[in-house]
């Protein structure tokens, strides 16, 4: 069965709980286990159609909604955490360009045409020197004019699903012009690698390696895109992360719950889950988990029903929205350790693996300093 052979979102998350059930059963929870690339749930999902759903419908694709992406990846977040960041970044990005029309659609239009027959796309943007490139930092990645090509030097961190992406986007500044901007560089390249430095103890599975590049050379037509660092505007597809983490966490809390109708220690009749103690503690995962979806859900749908112009205004939201539900994922995953105990912090545990993994959404952009200055901005212009 395919994503494309189904009509409706509800077929489609149906669809996708039997992969995330599969994908749960295939992860490694002890930490000593981490950091094995997903490659089968990759290829599963590419199988499945639902690599390309964000593909415009003028280039032959679904074109889904941004809500129906939100809750897609939630989903398959349910199912692993690393798989979904992973094709988040490539879903996204893909939903981004045919949104704004930012590349020369001739070439966008090759792009699709791949991703179609399962082709995977992402940012190479962060570099040691600069941190988080949202902060307006100048790539130390250089991209050289000579004749008609250029060529690229650099070395860009972070770089998820490295292990098996055909294409990147490298973020460099183009000499001589003095501009910003992203370069489009197909993996076999000459002088491009991949090292393999990624030993985060969250999400650890996003093979986000070290990408390498050594007199890369790249055609004219592959500088996509100018942009000013740190100012890249409202981006509706960046919901991708608090999706994710918004998935974990409604795993942790399942997790929870079964286990406390299950045990039933013998200073008790019954189980834990008739504790007041244990079902205040259900209670307010609960509420997290709804007050998250329901700012995360109405953003989405506001980014799927407003104009350009109007969506140009909803930084301020979009990174409320993150903030509220990463920070609210955070929340439920430790309530769900209280609730299950000691047992929680076993490496075969799949919540201290839930627990390591949600925190790495409080440095995925944007950051929630970031958030909180432009909501203060917010209130001060209105006065
Ligand atoms: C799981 C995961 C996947 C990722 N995938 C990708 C990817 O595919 N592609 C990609 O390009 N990147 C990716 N990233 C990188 C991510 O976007 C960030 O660039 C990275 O996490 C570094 O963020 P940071 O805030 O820790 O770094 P830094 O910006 O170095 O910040 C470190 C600390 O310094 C402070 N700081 C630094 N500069 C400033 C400033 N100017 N103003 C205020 N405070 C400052 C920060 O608040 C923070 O406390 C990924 C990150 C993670 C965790």
């Amino acid at each position: 069965m395919k994503f494309q052979d189904l009509k409706t979102l509800e077929e489609k998350l149906n669809l996708m709980s039997e992969l995330a059930v599969n994908f749960r059963s295939r992860a490694a929870y002890h930490p000593e286990a981490a950091g094995q690339f997903p490659f089968d749930n990759i290829s599963d999902l590419k199988e499945s159609g639902y690599t390309s759903l964000t593909v415009p419908v003028r280039f032959g694709g679904e074109d889904i909604s941004l809500y129906e992406m939100v809750r897609l990846q939630e989903r398959l977040a349910e199912g692993d955490g690393s798989t979904a960041l992973s094709i988040g970044w490539h879903l996204g990005i893909l939903k981004n360009l045919g949104e704004k029309k930012l590349w020369d659609e001739e070439l966008f239009e090759k792009i699709c045409y791949e991703a179609k027959n399962g082709a995977l796309i992402n940012g190479a943007a962060t570099e040691p020197g600069t941190g988080s490139p949202t902060r307006g930092g100048l790539p130390q990645t250089t991209a050289v004019k000579t004749g008609n090509h250029w060529v690229v030097n650099g070395r860009k961190t972070f770089t998820t699903m490295a292990p098996v992406l055909d294409y990147f986007i490298v973020s460099a500044a183009a000499e001589p012009c003095g501009e910003t901007g992203n370069f489009l560089i197909p993996r076999k390249s000459e002088g491009l690698r991949i090292e393999e430095t990624w030993d985060s103890i969250a999400m650890s599975e996003t093979g986000s390696h070290d990408l390498v590049l050594e007199n890369v050379m790249v055609a004219d037509d592959c500088f996509v895109e100018v942009f000013t660092p740190g100012k890249k505007g409202a981006n509706g597809w960046l919901l991708h992360i608090p999706a994710c983490y918004l998935g974990i966490a409604a795993a942790a809390c399942d997790y929870a719950v079964r286990f406390a109708k299950e045990y039933s220690p013998n200073s008790i009749k019954g189980s834990i889950i008739e504790l007041p103690a244990v079902r205040q503690k259900i209670g307010e995962m609960e509420f997290e988990l709804m007050r998250a979806r329901h700012f995360l859900y109405s953003v989405a749908k506001k980014w799927d029903t407003s104009a350009e112009k109007e969506r140009a205004q909803m930084a301020p939201e979009l990174g409320a929205a993150k903030m509220a539900v990463t920070n609210g994922a955070i929340k439920v995953v430790d309530s769900a350790m209280r609730v299950v105990g000691a047992r929680s912090l076993s490496g075969k545990n799949p919540l201290q693996k839930y627990y390591r993994d949600v925190r790495a959404g409080l440095h995925n952009p944007p950051m929630d300093d970031s958030t909180i200055e432009l909501l203060a901005k917010q209130a001060d212009s209105r006065t």
